[in-house]
């Protein structure tokens, strides 16, 4: 079953691209990795579902989501499916909790607009806050967003999302703006639970280490494209697209100590004014003159699927 299917999707802004031809599909329990460098079209990708683009901003292809076609919906079956069939996590969960009320009304609030009970709503809201590695819940139910750390609060965020027992969540850099070993608990906690109540998952992330770790497959965002869908427990194995393995090779764990860290050399590219062919093209090292004016499309390669004209010529020459 899929949960999620993107067809060919398209936005521009004015006329300028933003996303150009994105599919890619969630089935049921499944968790995809969306990772790109930051203005790669990510989070357009996941407004894309719920309909929450920016102003001016015009769609093309089509979003399925639990069936239903997202374009067709009407803003009652919209605010349905926000409200009860998917959940989203951002990066700031201080930008989602309510400033002044408590963490237990937060919740309470939550579990009462699904149609629980007054009286079962705080039990439910301290089960989810035990859940999500949350201690001390009666002294949490009482405080403040601004008594808790980023990442507590990022917890308090995923019970919330949990809450409403959805198919989906979509999880927009949920640990980006907290430190390293927080930002491992917060993604082991998300992880755990996920599997738990078999809840499909589309993570947002712009490291693909992180992203690998908690998903089932990777799909490589670039200018506005994906590049490469691949499992993520053969990233390191069939990475086959430059992009991606420029990225791999980009990461600090990558090198041995005291070698030269690699970076992706030049800058991100934006969709709008990247080149008519590869979208890559101006910072590939194997770029050749066909990948300026011709378009690669994904196809079939080890275990995924990537686009890049150097593996139609020869499977194992990138
Ligand atoms: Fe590089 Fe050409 Fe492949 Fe694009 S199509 S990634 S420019 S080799
Ligand atoms: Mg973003």
């Amino acid at each position: 079953m899929t949960v999620l299917e993107f067809d060919r999707l398209r936005v521009t802004i004015g006329n300028r691209p933003i996303l150009r031809e994105v599919t890619l599909t969630v089935a049921t329990g499944e968790a995809v990795g969306l990772v790109g460098e930051s203005g790669s079209g990510k989070s357009m990708t996941v407004k894309s579902v719920l309909r929450m683009l920016p102003a001016g901003a015009a769609a093309g292809g089509t979003i399925r989501l639990l069936g239903a076609e997202i374009g067709k919906l009407d803003e009652a079956a919209l605010r349905n499916l926000r409200s009860r069939d998917v959940a989203m996590v951002f990066q700031d969960p201080r930008a989602t909790v309510n400033p002044v009320r408590t963490i237990g009304d937060f919740l309470t609030e939550v579990l009462r607009d699904q149609g629980v009970s007054k009286a079962q709503a705080r039990q439910r809201a301290a089960g989810l806050l035990a859940d999500v590695g949350v201690d001390h819940i009666d002294r949490r139910m009482r405080q403040r967003p601004h008594e808790l750390s980023g990442g507590l609060l990022q917890r308090v965020v995923i019970a919330a999302a949990l809450a409403t027992e959805p198919k989906l969540i979509l999880a927009d850099e949920p640990t980006t703006a907290l430190d390293v070993t927080t930002q491992e608990e917060v993604v082991a906690i998300l992880d755990e639970q996920r599997h738990k109540r078999g809840t499909a998952l589309l993570f947002i992330s712009h490291d693909l280490e992180l992203a690998a770790a908690v998903c089932d497959r990777i799909a490589v965002m670039y200018a506005g494209e994906i590049v490469e869908i691949l499992p993520a427990a053969r990233l390191h194995e069939d990475a086959r697209h430059p992009y991606t393995r420029a990225l791999l090779r980009s990461r600090p764990g990558a090198v041995p100590p005291g070698a030269r860290l690699e970076t992706v050399p030049g800058t991100p590219q934006a969709a709008f004014d990247a080149p008519a062919g590869c979208v890559f093209a101006d910072r590939c090292g194997h770029a050749t003159a066909n990948c300026f004016s011709v378009r690669p499309v994904l196809r079939p390669v080890d275990s995924g699927s990537a686009a890049c004209h150097l593996l139609e010529e020869s499977p194992h020459g990138a």
